[in-house]
């Protein structure tokens, strides 16, 4: 790929595709594999990937800041991998226990509440009574479900709260699902699922690419011959009976049809003449998202091993969940955790006395003087010696909007859902939530399915 710094000026090409995510660059790559050559590829930042970014510690071992792992579930995602002749490996499975801390106790388990008859049957039981909804929504029009109505008018907590009269039980399911329970809607829950294909798919997040998820995008970037240009931000669309029109601070494409490859809220900061249909513009002002945040502790061994503890890690605070994703040869020990609260979440799993919200965002010190001493609650004291802290932090990230993860109120999948699949015209919609699966998977199939679509648009001359 040829990379510019900026557009400057007027430039013409078959297709345009704005985003240089995963979702954008496989648009590139499959409209190239059509035989499409003259793309133009725009981003607003200063580089490529979106959510996935490599960042090389000092002994020159990578770390994911963002997107990671992978499982044989994520079919597009794989046929890129298979594509670049990429290797997948497995994520190190560790026999022992998991460590749960609830409430400052402390429990060593083969599988969360193993040790609690009661909570462990009502946590089953409320994934058996989701995996008989998932069963029956389709993914592609999860608004015209027999109850998506009712499912839809209530939040994610209300049909927790109706289903299950055990806190624990509750706050486990939202722990899994990493939502704000309070804030989504339970269609939107339901839906989320059915992407994985089922409840059993969502733990099949196994896999890791050995070189890392950043070498997807190196080698989409590497094997293709557009040309893409960074510091551009997209500002205004416009589109005739023959093409459109794309506009930047300082340049204009011109092309047969425009892909649109990022969060369906992003295109809310953008001005499209003539106007979107209402159903779309409503779905981009409706369309919820919340930020992930990632940190990694880096110990000299994987000592838990030692201890019969297989790493995973579930309790309140600010690691609310981790796992060991140390390297296979377990040179040294690596405990990985993500944190996709919300405010709202924190104020209910936050340590009495402890910082606000706002003030642990961004703030990689005051993250891990928390985080440091329920590391020592999980793992006892050889859980303070930790050599390397990562911290990456996508709060206040101005061009990822949702991480990939959905925020969804009641009402807005039955109300605007219907928009999200269909294109507009000569605007073609990609970006993780306009595939049929999930996150990097459902941007790697939107990016096919985008391709497809603009090469229909290229033969067509009158009016779409
Ligand atoms: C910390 C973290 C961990 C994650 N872990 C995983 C994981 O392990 N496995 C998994 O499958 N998924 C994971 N995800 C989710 C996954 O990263 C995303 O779902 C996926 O990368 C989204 O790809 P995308 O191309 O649709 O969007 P993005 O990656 O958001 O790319 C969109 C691009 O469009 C650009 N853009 C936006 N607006 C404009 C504009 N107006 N003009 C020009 N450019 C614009 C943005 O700058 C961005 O580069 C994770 C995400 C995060 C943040």
């Amino acid at each position: 790929m040829r990379i510019e710094t900026r557009l400057d000026g007027e430039v013409t090409a078959d297709v345009i595709v704005v985003g240089g995510g995963i979702a954008g660059l496989v648009t590139v790559h499959e409209l190239a594999r059509r035989g499409i050559t003259d793309v133009v590829l725009l981003e607003a930042r200063d580089r490529l990937g979106g959510c996935v970014e490599g960042v090389t510690r000092e002994n020159g071992r990578l770390l994911q800041r963002g997107a990671e792992f992978t499982g044989a579930f994520q079919h597009a995602l794989m046929r890129v991998i298979d594509h670049l002749g990429l290797e997948v490996e497995k994520l190190p499975r560790v026999e022992g226990d998991l460590v749960r801390v609830e409430n400052g106790q402390r429990h060593v388990e083969a599988w969360p509440f193993a040790s609690d008859d009661e909570t462990g049957a009502a946590y089953g039981g409320l994934y058996e009574k989701l995996g008989e909804m998932v069963g029956q929504i389709s993914v592609a029009e999860p608004w015209n479900a027999p109850s998506a109505a009712e499912w839809d008018a209530i939040t994610f907590e209300d049909w927790l709260v109706r289903e299950c009269d055990i806190p624990a039980a509750r706050e486990a399911v939202a722990l899994d699902l990493g939502y704000d329970t309070h804030e989504v809607s339970l269609l939107s829950i339901v839906w989320w699922i059915a992407k994985y294909g089922s409840i059993q798919g969502m733990d099949e997040f196994d896999s890791r690419v050995v070189t890392g998820m950043s070498s997807v995008v190196d080698g989409l970037v590497a094997a293709s011959e557009n040309v893409a240009y960074l510091n551009s931000p997209v500002t205004a669309v416009a589109q005739d009976a023959d093409g459109v029109t794309v506009s930047t601070a300082s340049g204009t494409v011109r092309a047969s049809s425009v892909v649109l490859a990022f969060d369906p809220g992003m295109a809310g900061r953008i001005a499209f003449t003539p106007e979107l249909p209402a159903q779309r513009a409503a779905l981009i002002r409706q369309w919820g998202g919340f930020h992930d945040c990632k940190a990694y502790f880096v110990y000299d061994r994987p000592f838990w091993r030692e201890q019969g503890l297989n790493g995973t890690l579930r309790g309140q605070s600010v690691v609310e969940f981790g796992m060991d994703v140390s390297p296979t040869d377990a040179s040294e020990g690596v405990l990985c955790m993500r944190r996709p609260l919300t405010p709202g979440r924190w104020e209910r799993v936050a340590p009495e006395g402890g910082p606000a919200f706002d003030d642990l965002v961004g703030d990689a010190d005051a993250f891990f003087a928390v985080a440091i001493e329920q590391m020592v609650e999980y793992l006892g004291e050889e859980g303070r010696n930790v050599r390397e802290f990562h911290y990456f932090e996508w709060e206040g990230d101005e061009w990822s909007q949702t991480c990939g993860l959905n925020r969804l109120a009641p009402g807005v999948l039955t109300s605007a859902g219907p928009a999200l699949f269909e294109n507009v015209g000569r605007i073609i919609f990609a970006g993780a939530q306009h595939g049929f699966e999930d996150t990097l998977s459902g941007a790697a199939e939107s990016g096919e399915l985008a391709a497809a679509a603009a090469e229909r648009l290229l033969s067509v001359t009158e009016e779409v």
